[in-house]
C-alpha cells in the first residue's frame, strides 16, 4: 500500500502517518524527519540545507528527490509506505511517479488558524523527537520529555515568521497536487479539526 499524506503545517501529518505505520507494519518516511537528522548529525547535505530549513524555505529538488530515490529503494518498502512531507509541489510529484505508483494521495485540511494555533503550542523532543502539543497533548512538564526526559524545545522553523513562509508554500504550491491526484482517481480529503481518534477512523475506512 503505498501512501502520500500532506496537509498544512501541524494538519497532524505526521501523527496520522505513524499510526498507519505502525498498523500495517509499512515505513514512515518522512523528508523532514531526514532534513532534520542531517542537520543534527552535520552531514554535508545537512550543512547545505540548515539555513534554508531554519528560514521555512524548500530544499532543492536535485537533494530531495535522491533522497526519495535511494529511501525508496530500501527493501522496507516493498509492502508500502507513507511519505509525508514528499512530494511537495508539482515537479516532485511528477518525479516521484517515475519512481513509484501510488495507491492514495490523503491531504488531512486545517484552516491557517488552527495551524497557526497548534504550532505555537508544539514541543518536540530534543533527543527522541517526540512530538507533544501543550493543550491537546501536554508533557507532565513543559520543558521534560515524559519519555526519555530529554529537553523539550521549539522547532526553530516553528517559529511565527517561518511558519507563516511554510503556511503560503503550503497554498502556492502543495495545494496543487489535490489537482494532480484527483485526476488520477486517488486523492482523499480529510477533515484534521476533528480528534486524532476520528481523523484515523477516516483514513482507515478510505484505504480499507
Ligand atoms: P516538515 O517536517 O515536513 O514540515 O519539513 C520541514 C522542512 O523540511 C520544510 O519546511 C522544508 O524546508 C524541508 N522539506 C521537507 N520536505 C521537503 C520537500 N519535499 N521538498 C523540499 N523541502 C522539504
Amino acid at each position: 500500500m503505498n501512501i502520500i499524506i500532506f496537509g498544512p503545517q501541524g494538519s497532524g501529518k505526521g501523527t496520522q502517518a505513524k499510526i498507519l505505520t505502525d498498523k500495517f507494519n509499512i515505513p514512515h518516511i518522512s523528508t523532514g524527519v531526514i532534513f532534520r537528522t542531517h542537520m543534527k548529525k552535520q552531514t554535508k547535505i545537512g550543512k547545505k540545507i540548515a539555513t534554508l530549513i531554519n528560514n521555512g524555505d524548500l530544499v532543492p529538488d536535485e537533494i530531495t528527490n535522491l533522497i526519495i530515490k535511494k529511501r525508496l529503494s530500501k527493501p522496507d518498502t516493498k509492502n508500502g509506505f507513507v511519505l509525508d512531507g514528499y512530494p511537495r509541489d508539482l515537479a516532485q510529484a511528477e518525479y516521484l511517479q517515475t519512481i513509484t505508483q501510488l495507491d492514495f494521495a490523503l491531504e488531512i485540511w486545517i484552516s491557517d488558524i488552527v495551524a497557526v494555533e497548534r504550532i505555537s503550542q508544539r514541543r518536540i523532543c530534543s533527543k527522541c523527537k517526540s512530538i507533544y502539543h501543550l493543550t491537546n497533548k501536554p508533557p507532565k512538564n513543559e520543558q521534560i520529555c515524559d519519555i526519555c526526559h530529554g529537553d523539550l524545545t521549539t522547532r526553530q522553523d516553528d517559529k511565527p515568521n517561518a511558519v507563516k513562509k511554510r503556511l503560503d508554500l503550503y497554498h502556492a504550491k502543495t495545494e496543487s497536487l489535490i489537482k494532480f491526484y484527483k485526476k488520477q482517481n486517488i486523492f482523499h480529503q480529510i477533515d484534521g479539526e476533528k480528534t486524532i481518534t476520528q481523523v484515523s477512523e477516516e483514513i482507515l475506512k478510505i484505504i480499507k
